[in-house]
Protein backbone atom coordinates (compact mmCIF):
# COMPACT_ATOMS: atom_id res chain seq x y z
CA UNK A 1 0.00 0.00 0.00
CA UNK A 2 1.25 3.29 -1.01
CA UNK A 3 2.34 5.99 1.49
CA UNK A 4 0.92 8.64 -0.97
CA UNK A 5 -1.95 10.94 -0.17
CA UNK A 6 -2.72 11.76 -4.10
CA UNK A 7 -2.37 8.18 -4.22
CA UNK A 8 -4.47 6.70 -1.63
CA UNK A 9 -7.16 10.29 -1.59
CA UNK A 10 -7.60 7.63 -5.59
CA UNK A 11 -7.07 4.23 -4.74
CA UNK A 12 -8.46 3.75 -1.28
CA UNK A 13 -12.13 2.50 -2.74
CA UNK A 14 -15.17 0.65 -1.08
CA UNK A 15 -15.28 -2.92 -2.20
CA UNK A 16 -16.65 -3.81 -6.12
CA UNK A 17 -19.99 -5.68 -6.21
CA UNK A 18 -20.07 -8.84 -8.86
CA UNK A 19 -20.63 -6.44 -11.44
CA UNK A 20 -17.24 -5.46 -11.56
CA UNK A 21 -17.37 -1.64 -12.08
CA UNK A 22 -14.60 0.52 -11.84
CA UNK A 23 -15.89 3.91 -10.47
CA UNK A 24 -17.86 2.76 -7.00
CA UNK A 25 -21.62 2.69 -6.99
CA UNK A 26 -23.51 4.93 -4.93
CA UNK A 27 -25.07 2.32 -2.27
CA UNK A 28 -28.62 3.83 -2.09
CA UNK A 29 -29.83 1.93 1.04
CA UNK A 30 -31.03 2.37 4.39
CA UNK A 31 -30.41 -1.32 5.63
CA UNK A 32 -28.43 -4.16 4.96
CA UNK A 33 -29.36 -7.76 4.53
CA UNK A 34 -28.62 -10.56 6.56
CA UNK A 35 -27.98 -14.23 5.05
CA UNK A 36 -29.71 -15.91 7.88
CA UNK A 37 -30.21 -15.01 11.83
CA UNK A 38 -27.28 -15.99 13.13
CA UNK A 39 -25.41 -13.51 10.68
CA UNK A 40 -27.67 -10.85 12.03
CA UNK A 41 -26.77 -11.91 15.47
CA UNK A 42 -23.19 -11.18 14.68
CA UNK A 43 -23.35 -8.23 13.04
CA UNK A 44 -24.94 -6.65 15.99
CA UNK A 45 -22.45 -8.36 17.71
CA UNK A 46 -19.48 -6.47 16.62
CA UNK A 47 -18.30 -10.08 16.03
CA UNK A 48 -18.68 -10.12 12.04
CA UNK A 49 -17.81 -6.64 9.93
CA UNK A 50 -20.79 -5.19 8.06
CA UNK A 51 -23.45 -2.65 7.28
CA UNK A 52 -26.35 -2.80 9.29
CA UNK A 53 -28.02 0.92 8.51
CA UNK A 54 -27.25 3.88 7.08
CA UNK A 55 -27.42 6.02 10.11
CA UNK A 56 -24.15 3.71 11.49
CA UNK A 57 -22.57 2.76 8.41
CA UNK A 58 -23.17 2.67 4.68
CA UNK A 59 -20.20 1.95 1.89
CA UNK A 60 -20.05 4.86 -0.04
CA UNK A 61 -19.38 6.47 3.87
CA UNK A 62 -17.09 4.20 4.46
CA UNK A 63 -14.76 4.64 2.36
CA UNK A 64 -15.04 8.18 1.83
CA UNK A 65 -13.75 8.36 6.18
CA UNK A 66 -11.12 5.54 5.18
CA UNK A 67 -9.43 8.04 2.58
CA UNK A 68 -9.54 11.05 5.23
CA UNK A 69 -8.21 8.73 8.09
CA UNK A 70 -5.38 7.97 5.42
CA UNK A 71 -4.84 11.68 4.52
CA UNK A 72 -5.15 13.53 8.29
CA UNK A 73 -3.23 10.18 10.07
CA UNK A 74 -5.80 9.60 11.73
CA UNK A 75 -7.29 6.03 13.52
CA UNK A 76 -10.93 6.23 12.96
CA UNK A 77 -13.61 8.60 11.99
CA UNK A 78 -17.14 9.06 11.93
CA UNK A 79 -19.50 10.98 8.91
CA UNK A 80 -21.88 13.65 9.48
CA UNK A 81 -24.71 15.69 7.03
CA UNK A 82 -23.03 18.82 7.77
CA UNK A 83 -19.42 20.33 9.30
CA UNK A 84 -21.78 22.37 12.29
CA UNK A 85 -23.13 18.81 13.32
CA UNK A 86 -19.16 17.14 13.34
CA UNK A 87 -18.33 20.25 15.56
CA UNK A 88 -21.45 20.05 17.66
CA UNK A 89 -20.80 16.21 17.99
CA UNK A 90 -17.58 15.61 18.97
CA UNK A 91 -17.82 18.73 21.93
CA UNK A 92 -21.87 17.07 22.87
CA UNK A 93 -20.39 13.68 23.26
CA UNK A 94 -16.96 14.22 25.25
CA UNK A 95 -18.14 17.18 27.71
CA UNK A 96 -20.60 17.29 30.57
CA UNK A 97 -21.95 20.00 32.48
CA UNK A 98 -19.60 21.38 34.86
CA UNK A 99 -16.62 21.01 31.80
CA UNK A 100 -14.84 23.68 30.32
CA UNK A 101 -13.54 23.99 26.68
CA UNK A 102 -10.51 26.82 25.97
CA UNK A 103 -11.24 28.12 22.53
CA UNK A 104 -9.51 30.45 20.21
CA UNK A 105 -11.42 33.92 19.72
CA UNK A 106 -11.71 33.52 16.06
CA UNK A 107 -13.49 30.28 15.64
CA UNK A 108 -16.31 30.00 12.93
CA UNK A 109 -19.62 31.92 13.40
CA UNK A 110 -21.34 29.10 14.08
CA UNK A 111 -19.04 27.37 16.38
CA UNK A 112 -19.16 30.53 18.39
CA UNK A 113 -22.72 30.41 18.72
CA UNK A 114 -22.56 27.18 19.98
CA UNK A 115 -20.61 28.16 22.45
CA UNK A 116 -22.16 31.07 23.92
CA UNK A 117 -25.62 29.66 23.39
CA UNK A 118 -25.99 26.15 23.35
CA UNK A 119 -23.60 24.53 25.64
CA UNK A 120 -23.41 27.52 27.71
CA UNK A 121 -27.35 26.31 28.93
CA UNK A 122 -26.08 22.75 29.91
CA UNK A 123 -23.60 24.14 32.41
CA UNK A 124 -20.05 23.74 29.41
CA UNK A 125 -18.61 26.88 29.94
CA UNK A 126 -15.66 28.44 27.68
CA UNK A 127 -13.05 30.78 27.28
CA UNK A 128 -11.59 32.83 24.66
CA UNK A 129 -8.09 32.56 24.02
CA UNK A 130 -6.31 35.42 21.25
CA UNK A 131 -4.12 33.60 19.43
CA UNK A 132 -1.79 36.60 18.88
CA UNK A 133 -0.96 36.31 22.12
CA UNK A 134 -0.15 32.64 23.04
CA UNK A 135 1.75 33.68 26.48
CA UNK A 136 -1.68 34.15 28.36
CA UNK A 137 -3.51 30.78 26.73
CA UNK A 138 -2.50 28.37 30.12
CA UNK A 139 -3.42 31.63 32.56
CA UNK A 140 -7.45 30.11 30.94
CA UNK A 141 -6.48 26.85 31.76
CA UNK A 142 -9.09 26.08 34.94
CA UNK A 143 -9.40 22.82 37.14
CA UNK A 144 -12.45 21.86 35.30
CA UNK A 145 -11.04 22.68 31.00
CA UNK A 146 -11.37 19.77 29.54
CA UNK A 147 -10.72 20.59 25.92
CA UNK A 148 -8.94 22.97 23.69
CA UNK A 149 -10.80 24.14 20.14
CA UNK A 150 -8.78 26.18 17.69
CA UNK A 151 -9.12 26.72 13.37
CA UNK A 152 -6.06 27.71 12.45
CA UNK A 153 -5.80 29.34 9.99
CA UNK A 154 -9.00 31.43 11.03
CA UNK A 155 -12.12 32.74 8.90
CA UNK A 156 -11.44 35.42 8.21
CA UNK A 157 -8.39 37.03 9.71
CA UNK A 158 -6.48 34.34 8.49
CA UNK A 159 -4.61 34.41 12.24
CA UNK A 160 -2.52 31.17 12.84
CA UNK A 161 -1.96 29.49 16.28
CA UNK A 162 1.05 27.60 16.66
CA UNK A 163 0.20 23.30 16.69
CA UNK A 164 3.07 22.31 18.77
CA UNK A 165 2.49 24.82 21.29
CA UNK A 166 -1.06 23.55 21.51
CA UNK A 167 0.34 20.23 21.71
CA UNK A 168 2.30 20.93 24.77
CA UNK A 169 -0.34 22.67 26.39
CA UNK A 170 -2.20 19.38 26.09
CA UNK A 171 0.47 17.36 27.15
CA UNK A 172 0.58 19.25 30.86
CA UNK A 173 -2.33 19.77 31.64
CA UNK A 174 -4.36 16.67 30.01
CA UNK A 175 -6.29 18.04 27.60
CA UNK A 176 -8.54 16.76 24.45
CA UNK A 177 -7.53 19.00 21.52
CA UNK A 178 -9.98 19.57 18.39
CA UNK A 179 -8.63 21.07 15.56
CA UNK A 180 -11.22 22.22 12.72
CA UNK A 181 -8.53 21.66 9.38
CA UNK A 182 -11.32 23.04 7.15
CA UNK A 183 -9.06 25.74 5.79
CA UNK A 184 -5.91 24.19 5.92
CA UNK A 185 -6.73 21.15 4.08
CA UNK A 186 -4.79 17.58 5.58
CA UNK A 187 -2.91 18.82 2.26
CA UNK A 188 -1.48 21.27 3.77
CA UNK A 189 -1.75 20.48 7.47
CA UNK A 190 -2.05 17.45 9.63
CA UNK A 191 -2.62 18.53 13.24
CA UNK A 192 -2.04 15.10 14.31
CA UNK A 193 1.73 15.04 14.13
CA UNK A 194 1.66 17.76 16.77
CA UNK A 195 -0.48 15.66 18.90
CA UNK A 196 -3.56 16.48 18.20
CA UNK A 197 -6.64 14.34 19.52
CA UNK A 198 -9.63 14.70 16.85
CA UNK A 199 -9.73 16.99 13.46
CA UNK A 200 -12.70 18.03 12.26
CA UNK A 201 -13.99 19.36 8.79
CA UNK A 202 -16.56 20.89 7.26
CA UNK A 203 -16.21 18.98 4.17
CA UNK A 204 -18.76 21.48 2.06
CA UNK A 205 -15.45 23.47 1.40
CA UNK A 206 -12.51 22.35 0.28
CA UNK A 207 -13.18 18.38 -0.05
CA UNK A 208 -16.16 18.86 -1.96
CA UNK A 209 -14.73 21.74 -3.78
CA UNK A 210 -17.33 22.31 -6.26
CA UNK A 211 -20.32 23.57 -4.03
CA UNK A 212 -22.52 21.18 -4.38
CA UNK A 213 -23.08 19.05 -0.63
CA UNK A 214 -22.54 19.81 3.04
CA UNK A 215 -20.42 17.58 4.94
CA UNK A 216 -18.58 16.90 8.04
CA UNK A 217 -16.04 15.04 9.11
CA UNK A 218 -14.06 14.29 12.61
CA UNK A 219 -11.05 11.85 12.75
CA UNK A 220 -8.79 11.16 15.28
CA UNK A 221 -8.51 8.64 18.64
CA UNK A 222 -9.97 5.79 18.60
CA UNK A 223 -11.16 5.89 21.91
CA UNK A 224 -12.70 9.16 21.41
CA UNK A 225 -14.24 8.54 18.01
CA UNK A 226 -16.08 5.38 19.55
CA UNK A 227 -17.89 8.08 22.23
CA UNK A 228 -18.80 10.00 18.87
CA UNK A 229 -19.79 7.27 17.11
CA UNK A 230 -22.00 6.08 20.02
CA UNK A 231 -23.39 9.39 20.44
CA UNK A 232 -23.87 10.01 16.82
CA UNK A 233 -25.91 6.83 15.86
CA UNK A 234 -28.41 7.64 18.56
CA UNK A 235 -29.00 11.15 17.75
CA UNK A 236 -28.70 10.84 13.98
CA UNK A 237 -26.34 13.03 12.20
CA UNK A 238 -25.11 11.05 9.57
CA UNK A 239 -23.84 11.84 6.19
CA UNK A 240 -25.82 10.52 3.46
CA UNK A 241 -24.51 8.26 0.96
CA UNK A 242 -25.03 10.35 -1.60
CA UNK A 243 -23.22 13.34 -0.37
CA UNK A 244 -20.24 10.75 0.70
CA UNK A 245 -20.23 9.60 -2.74
CA UNK A 246 -19.49 12.72 -4.02
CA UNK A 247 -17.05 13.87 -1.63
CA UNK A 248 -14.99 10.59 -1.59
CA UNK A 249 -14.73 11.35 -5.56
CA UNK A 250 -13.39 14.91 -5.12
CA UNK A 251 -10.77 13.51 -2.53
CA UNK A 252 -9.30 12.03 -5.87
CA UNK A 253 -8.47 15.84 -7.23
CA UNK A 254 -8.03 17.08 -4.01
CA UNK A 255 -4.20 17.50 -3.88
CA UNK A 256 -4.30 19.05 -6.99
CA UNK A 257 -7.07 21.66 -6.67
CA UNK A 258 -5.31 22.53 -3.31
CA UNK A 259 -2.02 23.13 -4.73
CA UNK A 260 -3.91 24.92 -7.66
CA UNK A 261 -6.17 27.35 -5.81
CA UNK A 262 -2.49 28.04 -3.13
CA UNK A 263 -0.92 29.10 -6.67
CA UNK A 264 -3.27 31.15 -7.36
CA UNK A 265 -3.79 32.67 -4.43
CA UNK A 266 -0.45 33.34 -3.90
CA UNK A 267 -0.41 35.13 -7.29
CA UNK A 268 -3.27 37.56 -6.07
CA UNK A 269 -1.88 38.36 -3.02
CA UNK A 270 1.54 39.37 -4.21
CA UNK A 271 -0.13 41.72 -7.22
CA UNK A 272 -2.50 43.30 -4.55
CA UNK A 273 0.56 44.18 -2.15
CA UNK A 274 1.07 47.20 -4.90
CA UNK A 275 -2.52 47.97 -4.95
CA UNK A 276 -3.38 51.58 -3.73
CA UNK A 277 -7.06 50.92 -2.99
CA UNK A 278 -5.96 48.93 -0.39
CA UNK A 279 -5.06 49.23 3.64
CA UNK A 280 -3.54 45.83 3.43
CA UNK A 281 -3.54 42.53 1.98
CA UNK A 282 -3.40 39.07 4.37
CA UNK A 283 -1.92 35.79 2.82
CA UNK A 284 -0.01 33.67 4.99
CA UNK A 285 2.99 32.85 2.53
CA UNK A 286 3.28 36.59 2.12
CA UNK A 287 6.57 37.96 3.91
CA UNK A 288 5.31 40.58 5.06
CA UNK A 289 2.14 38.55 7.00
CA UNK A 290 2.52 38.91 10.65
CA UNK A 291 3.11 35.04 11.34
CA UNK A 292 5.42 34.16 8.36
CA UNK A 293 7.45 32.10 10.25
CA UNK A 294 4.68 29.90 11.80
CA UNK A 295 2.81 29.49 8.59
CA UNK A 296 6.34 28.75 7.13
CA UNK A 297 6.51 26.01 9.57
CA UNK A 298 3.58 24.18 10.17
CA UNK A 299 1.96 24.70 6.44
CA UNK A 300 2.73 23.37 2.96
CA UNK A 301 1.48 26.59 1.41
CA UNK A 302 -0.80 29.66 2.23
CA UNK A 303 -3.99 27.97 1.19
CA UNK A 304 -6.93 29.83 -0.61
CA UNK A 305 -7.91 32.44 0.81
CA UNK A 306 -6.69 36.04 0.38
CA UNK A 307 -7.88 38.90 2.77
CA UNK A 308 -7.49 42.28 2.22
CA UNK A 309 -9.04 45.91 3.35
CA UNK A 310 -10.55 48.56 1.21
CA UNK A 311 -9.64 52.02 1.74
CA UNK A 312 -12.83 54.08 3.19
CA UNK A 313 -14.26 51.20 4.99
CA UNK A 314 -17.93 49.25 4.74
CA UNK A 315 -19.19 51.08 2.03
CA UNK A 316 -15.93 50.89 -0.18
CA UNK A 317 -16.10 47.08 0.61
CA UNK A 318 -19.43 47.45 -0.81
CA UNK A 319 -18.76 49.02 -3.81
CA UNK A 320 -15.90 47.26 -4.50
CA UNK A 321 -18.48 43.80 -4.57
CA UNK A 322 -20.93 45.34 -7.12
CA UNK A 323 -18.15 46.37 -9.44
CA UNK A 324 -16.95 42.83 -9.64
CA UNK A 325 -18.35 41.21 -13.00
CA UNK A 326 -16.77 37.83 -12.59
CA UNK A 327 -16.18 36.85 -9.27
CA UNK A 328 -19.53 35.21 -6.98
CA UNK A 329 -21.23 37.07 -4.55
CA UNK A 330 -21.54 33.86 -1.90
CA UNK A 331 -20.86 33.06 1.18
CA UNK A 332 -19.40 29.58 0.77
CA UNK A 333 -15.57 29.12 0.20
CA UNK A 334 -12.93 25.85 -1.23
CA UNK A 335 -14.94 25.83 -4.54
CA UNK A 336 -13.08 25.86 -8.12
CA UNK A 337 -15.00 29.16 -8.66
CA UNK A 338 -13.68 32.38 -6.70
CA UNK A 339 -15.93 33.98 -3.77
CA UNK A 340 -16.17 37.25 -2.49
CA UNK A 341 -17.73 37.83 0.60
CA UNK A 342 -17.73 41.04 3.17
CA UNK A 343 -17.45 39.27 6.48
CA UNK A 344 -18.96 42.75 8.37
CA UNK A 345 -22.10 42.57 6.53
CA UNK A 346 -23.14 39.14 6.34
CA UNK A 347 -21.08 36.54 7.74
CA UNK A 348 -19.96 38.19 10.60
CA UNK A 349 -22.73 40.68 11.46
CA UNK A 350 -24.59 39.33 13.60
CA UNK A 351 -21.31 40.11 15.75
CA UNK A 352 -21.24 42.93 18.22
CA UNK A 353 -18.35 45.73 16.49
CA UNK A 354 -16.35 44.90 19.97
CA UNK A 355 -16.56 40.89 19.16
CA UNK A 356 -15.76 42.05 15.33
CA UNK A 357 -13.07 44.02 16.44
CA UNK A 358 -11.43 41.22 18.99
CA UNK A 359 -11.34 39.09 15.55
CA UNK A 360 -9.75 41.56 13.20
CA UNK A 361 -12.94 42.01 10.78
CA UNK A 362 -12.55 45.49 10.24
CA UNK A 363 -15.17 47.48 8.05
CA UNK A 364 -13.72 47.38 4.72
CA UNK A 365 -12.41 43.89 5.21
CA UNK A 366 -12.92 41.48 2.01
CA UNK A 367 -12.62 37.23 2.01
CA UNK A 368 -11.62 35.94 -1.53
CA UNK A 369 -12.09 32.00 -1.79
CA UNK A 370 -9.62 31.94 -4.72
CA UNK A 371 -11.00 29.88 -7.41
CA UNK A 372 -9.36 27.49 -10.11
CA UNK A 373 -9.93 30.03 -13.16
CA UNK A 374 -6.90 31.41 -14.78
CA UNK A 375 -5.30 33.54 -12.21
CA UNK A 376 -4.86 36.19 -15.06
CA UNK A 377 -8.75 36.84 -14.90
CA UNK A 378 -9.58 36.49 -11.63
CA UNK A 379 -6.56 39.23 -10.84
CA UNK A 380 -8.13 41.10 -13.66
CA UNK A 381 -11.71 41.48 -12.32
CA UNK A 382 -10.24 42.89 -8.67
CA UNK A 383 -8.21 45.16 -9.98
CA UNK A 384 -10.76 46.88 -12.05
CA UNK A 385 -13.30 46.01 -9.28
CA UNK A 386 -10.75 48.29 -7.10
CA UNK A 387 -9.94 50.68 -9.54
CA UNK A 388 -13.70 51.81 -9.20
CA UNK A 389 -14.18 52.44 -6.08
C1 LIG B 1 -18.04 26.20 6.86
C2 LIG B 1 -17.29 25.93 8.08
C3 LIG B 1 -17.84 25.18 9.13
C4 LIG B 1 -19.27 24.65 9.08
O1 LIG B 1 -19.44 23.70 8.10
P1 LIG B 1 -20.85 23.41 7.38
O2 LIG B 1 -20.52 22.29 6.47
O3 LIG B 1 -21.27 24.67 6.69
O4 LIG B 1 -21.81 23.03 8.45
C5 LIG B 1 -17.07 24.96 10.26
N1 LIG B 1 -15.82 25.44 10.35
C6 LIG B 1 -15.25 26.16 9.36
C7 LIG B 1 -13.86 26.68 9.53
C8 LIG B 1 -15.96 26.44 8.20
O5 LIG B 1 -15.40 27.17 7.23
Amino acid sequence: MSDNKETQAIRLQAQRSQNREHSVPLYLTSSFLFEDAEQARAVFADEEEGSIYSRYSNPNVDELLEKVCFLEKAEDGFAFSSGMAAVFASMAALLKSGDHVLSARAVFGSTHQLLTRVFSKWGITHSYADASAPETWESLIKPETKMILIETPSNPGLELIDLEFIGELKRKHDLIVVVDNCFATPILQTPIDYGTDLVVHSATKYMDGQGRVLGGIVVGRKDLIEEIRFFSRHTGPAMSPFNAWVISKSLETLSLRVEKHCENALKLAQTLENNEALEFVRYPFLPSFPQYELAKKQMKAGGGIVTFAVKGGYDAAKRFIDNLQMLSITSNLGDTRSIVTHPASTTHSKLTEEERQATGITPGLIRVSVGLENVADIIEDITQALAKV
